[in-house]
């Protein structure tokens, strides 16, 4: 059972409240730290949200996305803020690599009160108290769940009804996932009544790309996808310098992958991308094939049964060469 009136009790006991959430922040790590920070500021206290790195354009227009701290732009201001917290939400992450190795070394040499709200499965244990619900579609509805089990659904406001629905949205595939439950939509019911003009949200997130980011996609898709033969599994990869070429953006990628899995016939999808100093990999899968294991034992990552992800430390070629070995083993 979780304790929704503590978890207020030591917001309002606390002094410096941080909010963080993963590396390479997605909807719902922008939509779950935003609901809680205008959470937080509505019970009268202030909240400072860090996050490793910065996020696409189309996730940050929410009242109070420009307050947001970025770990590798601000590194000392937030370094900081992480040590001089009292009290600290880790929110959509399940362990604490995943704000990236020096935003890590932080955020354990904090000393706050730690309280971890997350769905992502197997959670490491480093936070002080926690809210991991791994049946949940998203962090942004355990959120809401906090908000409405400690006894203000009054408080709702705009941008706390526009944060929750950007992170279900975004984490359910519009509402489309197994995760989403009648209790996601009568969340949303709630939203609306209270004012969320939810066709806007979908138009802020997904109706703002840029030509470029249409013409990679095309070029992706018609130059540098490949159909691994005999499986059901089809392979994108992309350079640094051809990202360069269609003048890469964060979150330009971003739902690529999904379009390779959405090809009749294929239950698998792998996405290579060069980063800086190593090849960041999602895998996307549907069906009876399950692609956790595969990121967790060989690409030092993980995630959920349908959507994991890893790296590799070399060449992209090696990159791929290494999971088409691995394929007749796992599936
Ligand atoms: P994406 O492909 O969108 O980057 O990641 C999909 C999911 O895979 C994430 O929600 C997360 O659960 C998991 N994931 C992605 N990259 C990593 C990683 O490097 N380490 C771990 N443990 N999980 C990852
Ligand atoms: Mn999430």
């Amino acid at each position: 059972m979780i304790d929704y009136q503590y978890i207020v009790e030591k917001i309002k006991f606390s002094n410096n409240i941080v909010i963080t959430s993963h590396k390479g922040p997605d909807g719902d790590a922008i939509g779950s730290s935003l609901a809680l920070f205008h959470f937080i500021k509505s019970l009268g206290k202030n909240a400072v949200i860090c996050i490793p790195d910065e996020a696409p354009h189309y996730l940050t227009w929410i009242e109070g996305s420009n307050e947001i701290i970025y770990f590798d732009k601000e590194r000392d201001k937030a370094a900081n803020l992480l040590v001089k917290a009292d009290l600290l939400f880790c929110l959509d992450y399940n362990a604490p690599e995943r704000v990236g190795k020096d935003m890590m070394d932080s955020l354990q040499n904090s000393s706050a009160y730690k309280i971890l709200v997350d769905h992502h499965i197997n959670p490491v244990n480093f936070c002080d108290y926690n809210f991991s619900d791994t049946r949940s579609c998203s962090t942004a509805q355990l959120i809401f769940e906090i908000i409405n089990g400690s006894d203000h659904l009054t408080l709702l406001n705009e941008p706390m009804c526009q944060s929750i629905y950007m992170g279900i949205v975004t984490d359910t595939g519009s509402f489309r996932f197994p995760s989403v439950e009648a209790k996601t939509h009568e969340i949303i019911a709630i939203l609306i009544k209270n004012g969320l003009k939810h066709y806007e949200i979908h138009e802020k997130i997904f109706d703002t790309n840029t030509l470029d980011k249409i013409k990679l996609r095309g070029f992706a898709l018609a130059q540098k996808m490949e159909i691994v033969p005999g499986y059901p599994i089809a392979i994108i990869s992309l350079t640094r310098n051809e990202l360069q070429e269609y003048n890469y953006q964060n979150g330009d990628t971003d739902g690529l992958v999904n379009m390779a899995l959405s090809i009749q016939g294929i239950n698998i999808a792998a996405f290579f991308t060069e980063r800086e100093e190593q090849v960041k990999i999602s895998f996307r899968s549907k069906g009876d094939y399950y692609v956790n294991l595969i990121a967790m034992e060989n690409f030092s990552g993980g995630g959920h049964k349908y959507a994991a992800g890893g790296v590799f430390f070399g060449g992209i070629n090696e990159a791929i060469e290494s999971f088409k070995k691995l394929i007749p083993n796992y599936f």
